[in-house]
This record gives C-alpha cells, sequence and structure tokens, in this order.
C-alpha cells in the first residue's frame, strides 16, 4: 500500500503543512486526488449519508512504516452529537479527521460513516458530504463572495448572504467599500483571524454538510472576535453531527461525548462531568488548566 499512495500523501502532506486548515478544498482535492488513485475511486458508489455516524474500529495507521500513530483506535462519534477529542499534542487528534477525509487509508481496521465503508465509496461523494473548517483558514484569491459560494455549486446571491448573516460575517463584509466583491487572499485585503473564521463557516453553512469536522483554533482571538466565531460554530454545528478536535474549555464542558486520545488509542471517554468524578487523565488536564487561568487551551499545558 505504501508505494502507492506515497506521491499523493507526500503532496498531502505538503500542502497540509503549507495551509494548515483546509476548508472545502476541493483546489487541494484536486491535487491529491492524481489520475491513478482517483481512476479506481471513480466507479465507487457515491456516499450515502443519513445523519453522519461515524464509527473507528480498531484503526491502525501511520504516516511512515513503523511508525504507528493510531494503534487500534476505536470510537463513536454518534449522529447528531458533537464530539470532542483532546489530549496531549501529538496523539492522533487531527490523525483521526486527516482519515475521515480519505486524505490517508488505514492500514487496517475500518471507519464507517452511517454503516458504509468509506474506502468502499467515492473520495469525491465523501468530501461533498463533510464540511471542514479547520485552524488556519485557507481564503483563495477571489472575492469574498466567490469563497463563501465555493462551499456549493451555483450558490445564489441570496444564500451566499444568508450563510455570512448566520456565520456573524455579514456585517463586517459590509463595512468595507466593495462588500461581497471586496478581494482577498494573497494579494487582496488582510482579514483578521477572526474574520477569515467566519468566512470559514460560512462556507461550511452554505455546503450544508451533515458532517462537520471541526479543528479548534488554538490562537488567542481577542474576546470579542471569539465570541462571534463560537456564536457563528454554533450555528454551524446545531443538529449537524459534529467531531471537534477542542482546546477550549467551554467546547469540551458542552460536547455529548469526550475522547481523550494519547498515543493513538482512546485513554478515556465520557462526559465532562462524569470524567472530572473519574478523576483521571482529563481531571488532570482540567485541574492544570484552571492553575493556569490566563492559559485558553485545555491541552497545551500539558504538552
Ligand atoms: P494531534 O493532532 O493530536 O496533535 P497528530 O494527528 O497531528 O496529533 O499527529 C500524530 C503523530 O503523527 C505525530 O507524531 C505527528 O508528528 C505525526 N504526523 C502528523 N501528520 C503527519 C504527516 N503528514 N506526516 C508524517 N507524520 C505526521
Ligand atoms: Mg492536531
Amino acid at each position: 500500500f505504501l508505494l502507492a499512495y506515497e506521491p499523493a500523501k507526500r503532496l498531502a502532506r505538503l500542502q497540509i503543512e503549507l495551509n494548515a486548515g483546509l476548508v472545502g478544498v476541493r483546489q487541494l482535492f484536486d491535487i491529491i486526488d492524481a489520475p491513478s488513485t482517483e481512476a479506481a475511486d471513480v466507479d465507487k458508489p457515491k456516499l450515502v449519508m443519513d445523519k453522519g455516524r461515524v464509527e473507528f474500529k480498531d484503526v491502525r495507521f501511520g504516516y511512515r512504516e513503523n511508525e504507528p500513530v493510531l494503534r487500534g483506535l476505536s470510537l463513536v462519534a454518534q449522529a447528531g452529537q458533537m464530539t470532542a477529542l483532546v489530549g496531549p499534542s501529538g496523539g492522533g487528534k487531527s490523525t483521526i479527521l486527516n482519515l475521515i477525509l480519505r486524505l490517508y487509508e488505514p492500514q487496517s481496521g475500518s471507519i464507517t460513516i452511517d454503516g458504509q465503508t468509506i474506502t468502499a465509496v467515492s473520495r469525491h461523494s465523501l468530501r461533498q458530504q463533510i464540511a471542514y473548517v479547520g485552524q488556519d483558514v485557507f481564503l483563495f484569491h477571489g472575492t469574498i463572495r466567490d469563497n463563501i459560494g465555493f462551499g456549493k455549486e451555483g450558490a445564489t446571491e441570496d444564500e451566499i448572504i444568508a450563510a455570512a448573516k448566520a456565520a456573524n460575517a455579514h456585517d463586517f463584509i459590509m463595512s468595507f467599500p466593495h462588500g461581497y466583491d471586496t478581494h482577498t487572499g494573497e494579494q487582496g485585503l488582510q482579514l483578521s483571524g477572526g474574520q477569515r473564521q467566519r468566512i470559514a463557516v460560512a462556507r461550511a453553512l452554505i455546503k450544508d454538510a451533515k458532517l462537520i469536522l471541526l479543528d479548534e483554533a488554538t490562537a488567542a482571538l481577542d474576546s470579542e472576535s471569539e465570541r462571534l466565531v463560537q456564536d457563528a460554530i454554533a450555528h454551524l454545528t446545531q443538529d449537524r453531527t459534529t467531531i471537534v478536535i477542542a482546546h477550549r474549555l467551554h467546547t469540551v464542558a458542552h460536547a455529548d461525548r469526550i475522547f481523550v486520545i494519547e498515543e493513538g488509542v482512546v485513554a478515556e471517554d465520557g462526559r465532562h462531568e462524569e470524567l472530572l468524578r473519574k478523576g483521571g487523565r482529563y481531571a488532570s488536564f482540567y485541574r492544570l488548566q484552571l492553575q493556569n487561568q490566563d492559559e485558553p487551551e485545555l491541552v497545551a499545558a500539558t504538552a
């Protein structure tokens, strides 16, 4: 397996390192889905997404041979719920999201969405039905309208504006002289981190995917901006299956289920209060964070 996927994987990794968070990255996926691997894939049936229940069964995976990252990981993200992944840096959280998007494939074990093994359905149909919002938002060179509309082919002006409003982005967009025609990206207007994230949420909203993958920002936004982003994300995740790599206590405390990922397996899982009572790994993360009140991250304290 290693040989066949090596070039695509290397490219994927390069791209991921370049723009560490990718949102509905059609361009990127076009690069990764090199004809050789894609040819066999297009014949596969489409993923039929119901409510987006995700299950990992005994998944083993490493980016390189003899360097296991996931070591027999099993977990379920229940449909319509918010599932939080927490744990020390390097434990495998981002890898879990990479595998759901099929940027890489497990070496053994299975990953299913609504009962369908994801390697048995076409990548395209899989990615079409998942919205990913990462830490560093990728805006391409184009207008704000294009960047939001990118979430859905043929999106109308009304849909774009509705998504921007729900994502708390409409007001700041309208404050620019060119509004939705404002150019972003390298030569365009520099948007703040919070503004970029709200554009990303608008893009994910317009996509209307049942399954949301979220890699919460670790960088501290100012508190007003953070509130607006959190509010936008709350809109996005409502009534959808969400898997979030959580750094903020607020998110974790409200998750339906928390998985503590350590060295590629689930070290603990449960709800916030349950895990606190248990007095294990999660409880010690939490205590550490309380001791470092000015440190907004749940996990960095242990990294
Ligand atoms: P987390 O998100 O929990 O911090 P990751 O899933 O990013 O952990 O990383 C798990 C392990 O896999 C780490 O040892 C990391 O160095 C390694 N890793 C992550 N991405 C890649 C990659 N693209 N290529 C090679 N190794 C990687
Ligand atoms: Mg990570």
